[in-house]
């Protein structure tokens, strides 16, 4: 399997790869924005749609069965790849930022005036945002752990953050902007010391190393299923059976409900007490099919190919000389921020652009980071496990184009 990732022979199960933009063969290097799809998700999409299609967990029929099968064994599917200890663990979202968004509407119904919440100064605005519309709301303190100059978090600060006020810890796993891997486990053992519950965005961790949700000891982890390769409006919440049990329902209507009178509605059991209305059945399909050929690949065989690009794109950015690499932790998934020195991030961009490499530029979500490093934006080039060599040599090729054409 290996070869297939070195090889690049991986790319042909990515039809997208094969296109051209302005005439030239596309770099995709926005991985961290979304992944592309292989074949296997978008056919697992269209099989439900135009063989399997039934609303699940209602009819008697036998569509609907199978359809309510299906759903659930990718539930199991995902409760075995992130080891949850049940399927009752597991709640379909649509995404990280639903995620997080619940755990601050239900969890955070529970929270009182005065009471804290601790977030990091490196997160995406889907796990700043939440937390400060919720502390608001309940005249609560949002309480930041800074980030040191290399992109890792300070640590010694962060211990001093948490008292007997702190009700949550909201930190992500990887940083989407710096590429930053966050010391979860460490940081999750020191918050449990005195008792406080930790929610882990995973929008950047899932798809570039295997976790175990029990060996983390997390009490929420959040992620997408467009970040790792499947489909776009699906997504998962993990959480601690106990915890999700104390909490209030999220949304009310279809499906989370047991018994429904004016006078009282019961609630149903988890995980259906946190998916109100019909769900994202196809979505799910996609998502599945997504796990398996991850788990097809192995996430070793990810891992290892995947920092192999970073190291060879870091060495060769480094040597083209004028840029500025935002974001130089020890601990590193494959995204790269950097600025070419003198050249607004943008302009260097669209030039890229029109020579077939789609890299981000801008502020990634996470406004707070810039401002931090005192800078308008970066450029972000974000690697998955198809993209080869060849491609960074084209990046390097294209960024020496651009100072010749500002200098
Ligand atoms: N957190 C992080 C670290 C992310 O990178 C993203 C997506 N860029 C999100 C949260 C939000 O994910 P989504 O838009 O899929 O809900």
């Amino acid at each position: 399997m290996y070869t297939k990732l070195t090889s690049g022979a991986i790319r042909q199960d990515f039809p997208i790869l094969s296109r051209q933009v302005y005439g030239k063969p596309l770099i995709y290097f926005d991985n961290a924005a979304t992944t592309q799809k292989p074949r296997q998700v978008v056919e697992a999409i269209c099989k439900y749609y135009y063989e399997g299609n039934a609303n699940v967990h209602r009819g008697v029929h036998y569509l609907s069965q199978q359809a309510t099968t299906a759903f659930e064994g990718v539930r199991a599917q995902i409760v075995t790849f992130i080891n949850a200890r049940s399927s009752r663990e597991l709640i379909f979202t649509k995404g990280t930022t639903e995620s997080i968004n619940l755990v601050a509407s239900s969890f955070g119904r529970m929270m009182n005036e005065g009471d804290e919440i601790v977030i990091s100064a490196i997160e995406h605005h889907a796990n700043i945002v939440p937390w400060q519309m919720l502390c608001k709301e309940k005249k609560a303190h949002l309480r930041v752990i800074p980030v040191l100059d290399n992109g890792e978090l300070d640590m010694e600060a962060y211990a001093g953050l948490l008292n007997q006020h702190t009700r949550i810890v909201a930190i992500t796993h990887v940083s989407n902007t710096l590429g930053t891997i966050i010391p979860v486990k460490e940081m999750i053992a020191t918050a449990h010391s005195l008792g406080i519950p930790v929610l882990v965005d995973g929008a950047q961790g899932l798809s570039h190393m295997r976790v175990d949700v029990q060996d983390m000891d997390c009490d929420f982890y959040c992620f997408s299923g467009h970040k790792m390769y499947g489909p776009m409006g699906i997504g998962g919440l993990y959480g601690k059976e106990e915890l999700l049990n104390r909490m209030p329902p999220y949304q009310g209507g279809g499906e989370m409900i047991d018994q429904v009178t004016f006078e009282k509605t019961t609630y149903n059991e988890l995980p259906f007490k946190f998916e109100a209305g019909t769900p994202n059945v196809a979505d799910v399909m996609g998502f599945g099919a997504a796990i398996s050929y991850i788990d097809d690949l192995g996430m070793e065989n990810i891992g290892k190919w995947e920092s192999e690009l970073l190291q060879y794109a870091t060495s060769e950015l480094k040597q083209t000389g004028d840029i500025t690499i935002v974001g130089e932790a020890k601990h590193k998934t494959c995204v790269i921020s950097f600025l070419i020195n003198g050249i607004h991030p943008y302009d260097a961009g669209t030039i890229l652009d029109h020579l077939g490499i789609a890299i981000r530029t801008g502020t990634h979500c996470t406004q707070p980071i810039m401002d931090r490093f005192g800078i308008p934006g970066t450029m972000r080039a974000s690697f998955a496990f198809y993209n080869t060599k060849a491609e960074i040599d084209e990046l390097i090729k294209g960024i020496e184009q651009v100072k010749k054409m500002f200098r």
